[in-house]
């Protein structure tokens, strides 16, 4: 394992990184393809949405009048615009006498810091909280904080730094607040399995839509390729992906296929996990760092969290990996992302529909009831992935 300290060198490494990637995403028309399996998005919703917390304590939001939230909607928006661009963190902005370290879980405003030699415990400093204003979460796994350290040993986040790449979902339904699931990230690995839960392209198409609204670089993992009975059928339902320039990474962690890349890919930048529980997030982590094993959490498992336990549930947590960089697992990462985003402008994240979308008769079309659609014919005849088409159209039906 590393030191803390090379970790953080690592850190700080990675953000530099993180500029030369921006330049690389770039995205291709795609041509046909007819896909796998689907399931209804709307069978796994009842009790993951409840599970995601949506009844949090506005704490940090002082309630107010319907302008105000007006106003925070209109922030809200703006630093969505904002998020990916670039941050260097500078040592002389630490506050006098406080140390730089690497937010490893957070629950409210209890943190668990990564501090040279200790993961400490740590509160956030009142003042910090209602700062806050667009973000119900005042610090998030993989911020850096200076954390201030008192004759007692207790740790107190003092100042959060300027972030990079932050992945948040909406606050609660009708909200325009967020929650920052986690800061400075790089990259959202979407984990899918090819069995065991059977490939969902609609879930995969979720988590690209909010990968890309946050800006950030996006790598389709499917795991458990070792259960794969008919290559045709697998190549098939990854080809509009393919098609689109993604990276797909196909891997075993029973038989260790793909996981040498997946290891290269890891190391050095901080990488969301996003995927359904079983898929094999964990597995293919101790594949990678043998000894590491995502933590499931119960509730009061660490100080931090004691007597919030409905916390724990969507909590995330940083796991630093011994040659640099760090993975992410947050269970609640499954309704990420499709905050605020208007019914019209998901078609953008669909360059084919786009591409497309200049033979529909009507300028606002939607590709759904409306006539001389090129999409609709883009699909008839096969330029379209009809198993992206589907995808969304629904979650065009769960928007605005
Ligand atoms: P997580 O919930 O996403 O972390 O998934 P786990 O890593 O706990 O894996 C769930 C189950 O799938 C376990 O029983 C694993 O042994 C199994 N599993 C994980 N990866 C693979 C794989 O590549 N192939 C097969 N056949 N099973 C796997
Ligand atoms: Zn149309």
């Amino acid at each position: 394992m590393s030191t803390e300290h090379e970790y953080t060198e690592g850190m700080k490494k990675h953000l530099r990184k993180q500029r030369l990637r921006k330049a690389k995403k770039k995205m291709r028309p795609n041509t046909a393809s007819r896909g796998p399996r689907q399931r209804d998005w709307e069978q796994f919703a009842d009790d993951e949405w409840d599970s995601e917390g949506f009844y949090e304590d506005e704490r940090v939001m002082p309630r107010g009048t319907n302008q105000r939230l007006k106003a925070v909607e209109e922030m809200a928006k703006k630093a969505i615009q904002k998020e990916g661009e670039e941050v260097e963190i500078d040592e002389s902005d630490l506050p006098p006498g406080t140390e730089l370290g690497v937010v490893v879980e957070a629950v409210g405003e209890h943190c668990t810091v990564r501090l040279e030699g200790q993961d400490l415990d740590c509160t956030v400093r009142r003042s910090l909280l209602v700062e806050e204003t667009t973000f119900t979460s005042v610090v998030a796994a993989g911020d850096q904080v200076a954390v201030l350290i008192n004759e007692l040993g207790e740790g107190v986040v003092e100042k959060v730094m300027p972030r990079s790449g932050v992945l948040s979902r909406i606050h609660r339904a009708g909200s325009a607040l967020r929650k920052i699931i986690a800061a400075n990230v790089d990259r959202v690995l979407i984990v899918a399995s090819w069995q065991k839960p059977a490939f969902w392209p609609e879930l995969v198409d979720r988590y690209l839509i909010a990968a890309q609204r946050s800006e950030l670089e996006v790598v389709i993992c499917v795991n458990k390729i070792d259960l794969v009975e008919d290559q045709h059928e697998l190549e098939e339902a990854l080809k509009p992906y393919r098609d689109l320039g993604y990276h797909v990474l196909l891997t075993s962690a029973e038989t260790g296929v793909g996981i040498q890349p997946l290891s290269e890919l890891l190391t050095g930048s901080q990488t969301v996990f996003a995927g359904l529980s079983g898929v094999g997030k964990s597995s293919l982590l101790s594949q990678v760092e043998p000894g590491l094993e995502l933590r499931a959490l119960t509730v009061g498992d660490s100080g931090a969290n004691k007597n919030q336990g409905r916390h724990t549930t969507t909590m995330a947590s940083l796991y630093p990996l011994a040659e640099g960089g760090a993975v992410i697992d947050t269970p609640g990462i499954r309704t990420f992302g499709l905050a605020l985003l208007e019914p019209r402008d998901l078609a953008s994240f669909y360059p084919e529909i786009v591409e497309a979308s200049v033979n529909c008769a009507f300028s606002g079309c939607l590709h759904t009831h409306e006539p001389d659609c090129g999409v609709k014919e883009g699909v008839s005849v096969g330029d379209i992935s009809q198993v992206r088409y589907d995808s969304y159209t629904k979650i065009l039906d769960g928007l605005g």
